[in-house]
């Protein structure tokens, strides 16, 4: 069975840039729908005991076009929402360090610039999707967005994402109605980097 990431924050610990109601409904409803149907999709597909990444990773081994489809989705709304819930923190806003931020300042310039091309990516996004961070085996840096719920490893990039972020409508909607770019430009200030750099680092 696969297990829903535990909050380690209060539904109202990322205020005033993510409202408590839209943390309780995003994690408590919307993030425990996917993960359930996920496992229901993994049993169905005859895929029990296969991590996630292997999951969404070898899609096209799946023949069965409706299974392939609910894999798909719901596991990558179970992956998007684990890694998205986990990289926020109240208060965050610290900058990467270490190798990461090496790296990011070699592969974009600067950590502003890192910010400014997710931003324009998330903002981009034409409809529900993600604005992704990812790292290739060599730890080479990438930013990339996806519609739905597919991610770098359901789209087969070979990459791993390290950071996200989530444009559906069901992130922001409550607090930001239709200002998508008001919501990406405060969510900057939740992320924690030592999440991030340990992924990168992993
Ligand atoms: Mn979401």
């Amino acid at each position: 069975m696969f297990e829903q990431y535990k909050i380690t924050y209060g539904f109202d610990a990322l205020e005033p840039y993510m409202d408590a109601e839209t943390v309780e409904t995003h994690w408590g409803k919307h993030h425990v729908t996917y993960t359930t149907n996920f496992n229901k999709a993994v049993e169905d597909a005859g895929l029990t005991g296969k991590s996630v990444e292997e999951i969404l990773g070898n899609l096209d081994a799946v023949a069965d076009e409706a299974k392939r489809t609910a894999l798909r989705n719901n596991g990558g709304g179970f992956y998007n929402h684990n890694l998205f819930f986990e990289e926020l923190t109240p208060g965050g806003s610290k900058e990467p360090t270490g190798e990461l931020a090496d790296m990011i300042n070699g592969t974009f310039g600067s950590f502003d610039e890192l910010k400014e091309k997710m931003t324009a990516l998330a903002i981009g996004q034409f409809g529900s999707g993600w604005a992704w961070l990812e790292k290739d085996a060599e730890g080479n840096l990438f930013v990339s967005k996806s519609g739905n719920q597919d991610n770098p490893i359901s789209l087969g990039t070979g990459h791993t994402p390290i950071l996200t972020i989530d444009v559906w409508e069901h992130a922001y909607y409550l607090k930001y109605k239709n200002l998508r770019p008001s919501y990406v430009e405060a969510i900057w200030n939740l992320i924690n980097w030592d999440i991030v750099a340990a992924k990168y680092n992993s």
